[in-house]
């Protein structure tokens, strides 16, 4: 690779890590995987937050906004109106100096003198409240009324207001020697003891300018205060500016916030919630994909519903092609080699067995898995050949002995396990019964497992297939064996003979075939009526089929015929079984209710494919040669030979 493709795959890979890092992230605030009632409280929390954060703003904001209005209105403002207020008594003086010159009276003087004197104290306490603080009473000295009163507060951190009151004091202390002065050079003028009073202009004159430098400093002071009110408003346009930022930031961040948990919110609930409910409506339209699945965008209990609702499709998915495939089995094998797969594949229950139940014989058998010895069941072998003695086949419920460890008596007992059967139940009966077993150590198996739920519904799911099956094989049973005796008939030999003939061919073998006719059967139902020549004919076909392996077949041929075949036989024992049975039956008495009946059987025998090729020949020779037995005196068996074949046959 060269270094831009190593470089292009490397942006690749990093661009990817941080897309699923910045999903990881927006997953974690919008608390995507956590429980629903959790997100919202969550959520909640998020959102009190948001308010928490703005209501400390907006709180920080006022009290700084406060207290920089409260600086304005309570320390600058009086401050600057106390200035102002010095000001106005300099002025004053200033006019009671000039008034001064004209006065005639010496008490007008007193008064005068006393008046200023007063105006001078009332700025030493002004200055005071400027420094020190305290209330401010401004008196109008003239008609000794109050005009106004009220608090100053000092600015301590502010050196002006000291540099101020430093500068003004030795003024006003000037001011009141001066204006002491005066008082006496007045007085002397007045009382004549003094003519020239240029000297007590220039006195008034150097007071007046004592005044003016006062007055310039109180103005100058009060210029100063404007300056840091009018700074002190400009700060609280600043904070309220600066608030107003934050707080729209604030918002946004919050709002968006709130837009992405919405989304996060409408795909992790109301996505899964459409595509269930979509998927639940076309479940009952039958319109149905049970393939499709549900996409999990989320850990909580929306994730948890969507997985639940993928596994219940699923399953019955799985169940539906379960039936499917069972119903298009050939034969009942088949379908509990299926269900017998799907419990152990689907389902995880390896320890199982299937019976197949026989009401009309009452027998029961394991058809799955296969087993070879009858004692190799889990119950007592005696439930086989007596079905009743199952539990379940005879009540038709599930027999577990999870909770009742003795309940059922056939069970053998192995150590350690324990059994939970199941019925079959076609037409009201069980039909067939499943055998579960559990590690009885495994402490969480309880009627109630999920697994013994879905065996359950496989086993519904069988019922109807394993009903029609079974019908079925009953039918075809029925149409190939004849019901008085239970002997397969002619018609299940013309399905069997290609089996057969293939079998014998390839094994090289050989088949004996008897074709067994009783002798003067006739009279039999002529003497003693129809229902004893039934029983003859099934006590005939009794003993044949003791005479011969299980193996061999025996066929009802005809109405008192039985076409016995031999399977695999070496050439020449066919003869002996036959007269084995010829004999047999010559010495059985059959009891009737009339009494003791004796019959004599005649049988001709023939070997296919010794004797011919076709296998349907041979069933013909072996009739050739019962005719001859009987036409040369019956009771006897008569190997067919070649010179019994005639033209006439064919
Ligand atoms: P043979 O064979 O020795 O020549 O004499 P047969 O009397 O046995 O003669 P045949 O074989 O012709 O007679 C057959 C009789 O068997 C005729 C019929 O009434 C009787 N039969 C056939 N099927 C049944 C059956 O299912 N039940 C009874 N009771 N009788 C049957
Ligand atoms: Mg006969
Ligand atoms: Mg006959």
């Amino acid at each position: 690779m060269t270094d831009k493709g190593r470089q292009f795959v490397n942006t690749v890979l990093r661009l990817l890590i941080t897309i699923k890092m910045l999903k990881k992230f927006i997953n974690f605030i919008t608390f995507i995987d956590q429980p629903i009632k959790k997100k919202f409280i969550l959520f909640s929390l998020g959102v009190l937050f948001w308010f928490v954060v703005m209501f400390v703003i907006s709180i920080a904001t006022y009290i700084d906004i406060n207290n920089k209005t409260g600086s304005i209105v309570n320390k600058f403002i009086p401050q600057d109106r106390t200035a102002q207020k010095i000001t106005g008594k300099l002025q004053e003086l200033s006019i009671d100096a000039t008034e001064i010159i004209n006065i005639s009276d010496i008490k007008d003087l007193e008064q005068k003198i006393n008046l200023s004197m007063a105006r001078i104290s009332d700025i030493r306490a002004f200055i005071s409240a400027i420094t020190n603080g305290g209330q401010v009473h401004d008196i109008n000295r003239d008609n000794n009324e109050t005009i106004e009163s009220f608090p100053v507060i000092p600015l301590k951190e502010y050196r002006e207001a000291g540099k101020y009151s430093d500068a003004l004091s030795p003024l006003i202390d000037s001011m009141e020697e001066k204006l002491k002065q005066i008082a006496d050079l007045k007085l002397n003028i007045l009382s004549n003891r003094i003519q020239d009073s240029s000297q007590l202009v220039s006195k008034i004159s150097g007071f007046k300018q004592l005044l003016h430098e006062a007055s310039s400093l109180s103005q100058d002071y009060s210029v100063k205060i404007a300056k840091l009110y009018t700074s002190n408003s400009q700060k609280v346009g600043d904070v309220t500016k600066l608030a107003f930022y934050i707080l729209a930031g604030v918002l946004l961040m919050a709002t968006t916030l709130l837009i992405v948990f919405t989304i996060s919110i409408s795909k992790a609930i109301i996505k899964p919630v459409k595509s269930i409910t979509s998927q639940i409506r076309s479940l009952w339209e039958g319109e149905v994909d049970l393939t499709q699945r549900i996409d999990i965008s989320s850990k909580d209990e929306m994730g948890i519903l969507s997985k639940d609702f993928n596994i219940l499709m699923e399953e019955i998915h799985d169940l539906s092609t379960f039936k499917k495939i069972i119903e298009e089995d050939n034969n009942l094998e088949d379908v509990y080699f299926r269900l017998g797969k799907s419990f152990s594949e689907k389902i995880g229950l390896n320890e199982f067995i299937i019976y197949e139940v026989s009401t009309m014989q009452n027998k029961m058998k394991p058809v799955y898995p296969i087993i070879l010895n009858e004692k190799d069941i889990l119950c007592s072998e005696e439930i086989l050949h007596n079905s009743d003695l199952c539990k379940v086949k005879k009540t038709g419920r599930i027999i577990s002995s999870i909770e009742y460890p003795d309940i059922c008596k056939q069970f053998k007992h192995v150590p350690g396990k324990v059994h939970v059967c199941v019925p079959i139940i076609i037409g009201g009966k069980a039909e067939g019964v499943v055998q579960f077993l559990f590690d009885k150590k495994n402490n969480n198996i309880n009627r109630k497992d999920k697994r013994m739920f879905k065996a359950e519904q496989y086993i519904k799911e069988a019922l109807s297939v394993i009903e029609a099956k079974r019908l079925m094989n009953t039918l075809q049973e029925s149409a190939l064996k004849d019901s008085l005796t239970g002997l397969y008939n002619r018609r299940f030999l013309q399905e069997y003979t290609e089996t057969l003939i293939a079998g014998v061919i390839r094994r090289q073998k050989n088949v004996g075939l008897m074709m067994c006719d009783l002798d003067f059967f006739k009279q039999v139902n002529d003497l003693y009526g129809h229902n004893v020549g039934d029983s003859v004919l099934k006590e005939t076909c009794e003993i044949i089929k003791k005479c011969v392996r299980t193996s061999d077949l025996v066929i009802r041929f005809g109405g008192e015929e039985f076409l016995v075949l031999m399977l695999d036989i070496n050439g020449g024992e066919t003869s002996k079984i036959a007269d084995k049975i010829r004999e047999t039956i010559e010495k059985t008495k059959i009891k009737v209710s009339d009494g003791i009946i004796k019959k004599t059987i005649s049988i001709g025998i023939s070997e296919f494919p010794i004797d011919t090729e076709s296998f349907w020949q041979a069933i013909k020779f072996a009739d050739v040669a019962l005719y001859k037995a009987k036409d040369t005196g019956r009771n006897k068996v008569v190997r067919f030979t070649v010179d019994m074949w005639t033209e006439k046959q064919f």
